[in-house]
This record gives structure tokens, sequence and C-alpha cells, in this order.
């Protein structure tokens, strides 16, 4: 099937209200363009190398997303048009993510990446790292970085039932936050959790923000 038959049929399984980012990492931009021109706005990467390059070729009315582990250092270079960066795992990153924030006089919309699977090697705060941070009022002191939400990535498993639990715990969570700490903001409303091999399992269990690459360009060499 041609990536825009992948596209449509695609499409049919994901509800209006969920938002889908066209996961474009090692693929060319010629064939980003030919999803670009099937209507995808959204697009995201996980090297900040690729996604400035890419950025540079690619119709300015792309909305980049951030999706993979973000050292501090390379902060700068995508900090003027980022349009949401997921994976946030530190304080000293969203340090860093408020400071170039403010020197670009934005402010740069964040999820914070938790960490949902039992896989070591992923990143993500854990679930009370995650409600001391929030606790601590720190995010006060970031004028320059809108947290709008949790992204989490589910252990990679055939078993559907590890899945299911793992973005429920995510869900639960995401509601609690809610809750608890961003009643006075509207922001607060992403939930990213679901990728090519399980995103349907994410989507019944309240995932607002999916994730597609293979699906909609083919297995990566
Ligand atoms: C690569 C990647 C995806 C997309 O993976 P597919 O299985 O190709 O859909 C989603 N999220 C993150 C964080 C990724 O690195």
């Amino acid at each position: 099937m041609s990536v825009c038959e992948n596209l449509i049929e695609l499409q049919q399984k994901i509800p209006k209200n969920v938002t889908l980012v066209a996961v474009s990492k090692t693929k060319p931009v010629e064939q980003i363009k030919t999803v670009y021109d099937a209507g995808i706005r959204v697009f995201g990467e996980n090297k900040v190398q690729e996604l400035t390059d890419k950025y540079d070729q690619l119709p300015k009315d792309i909305q980049w997303h951030m999706i993979g582990h973000l050292q501090r250092n390379k902060v700068k270079y995508i900090a003027p048009f980022i349009h949401l960066i997921h994976s946030v795992d530190s304080i000293k990153l969203l340090r860093e993510i408020n400071k170039e924030g403010g020197k670009n006089k934005r402010k740069i919309p964040c999820l914070l990446q938790v960490h949902i699977a039992l896989e070591e090697n992923k990143h993500g705060f854990d679930q009370e790292e995650l409600l001391e941070l929030l606790s601590s009022g720190i995010l006060r002191e970031f004028q320059h970085v809108s947290v709008n939400g949790l992204m989490g990535m589910a252990t990679y498993t055939q078993n559907q039932d590890q899945i299911r639990k793992e973005f429920s715990t995510l869900n639960t969570l995401f509601t609690d936050i809610k809750k608890r700490f961003f009643t006075e903001s509207n922001n607060f409303n992403a939930l990213s959790m679901g990728m090519s091999n399980d995103f349907e399992i994410a989507i019944e269990e309240g995932s607002n923000m999916i994730r597609i690459g293979s699906i909609i360009f083919g297995s990566r060499s």
C-alpha cells in the first residue's frame, strides 16, 4: 500500500478528539511532503539535528513535535519553532527550556514524560518524582514553559494486558494531576500515549495524542 492509503486507513480508526502525530524520523523529506500533501500538519522527530534540517526544508505551517530524549545543550536549536516537546524528563531540562523560551520570547509547550514501562532504559519521571516536582511549586518559576500534559511509552511486549495496565495507570495519573495541580490552567489537556503497535489500546485507555511512524511510513531500517 502507498503512504497515503496507509494514512487514510489509519485515520478511519482515530476518533476526532485524538491528535495524530506522524512520526517521520529517518524518513526523507520527499516522503514527508507526500504525507503533508495528504493534509497532515503535525510531525514528530526524535533527533534535534534531523528535526532542524527538516524544519528548514519543509513548509512552515508544519507543527513539529520533539518526541525523543532531548539533551540540554540542544534545546537552543529547536526553541524558536518547536510546537510541543513530549519528552521532558528532568527539572534541569525544564530549566533549560525555560531559559531558551525566554530568549525567544515565547512559552514553549511541553509534556512531562512518565516512566510507565517495565524496561529500565526508557526515560521519564517515576510517579513519585513527578508528584514531588508538581508539589514543590517549582513550575511557577518557569514562565517560559507551558506544561500541557503527560507522555508515556508502554513496555514493548506482545502482552496486551500489560500494555493496557500501563496506559490505564498513566491515564489515572493524568486525571489526578490535572485535578490537583492544574485547576486554574486550561492547558493541561494532552495525554500522549500510543504508537503503531499499541495505539488502539492507548485510545481505549484515554489517550488523546498518538505518535505513529511505521503504519504511515513503513518500517524503519
Ligand atoms: C519512533 C517513535 C514512535 C513511533 O513508533 P512507531 O512504532 O513507528 O509508530 C513513537 N514515539 C516515540 C517516542 C518514538 O521514538
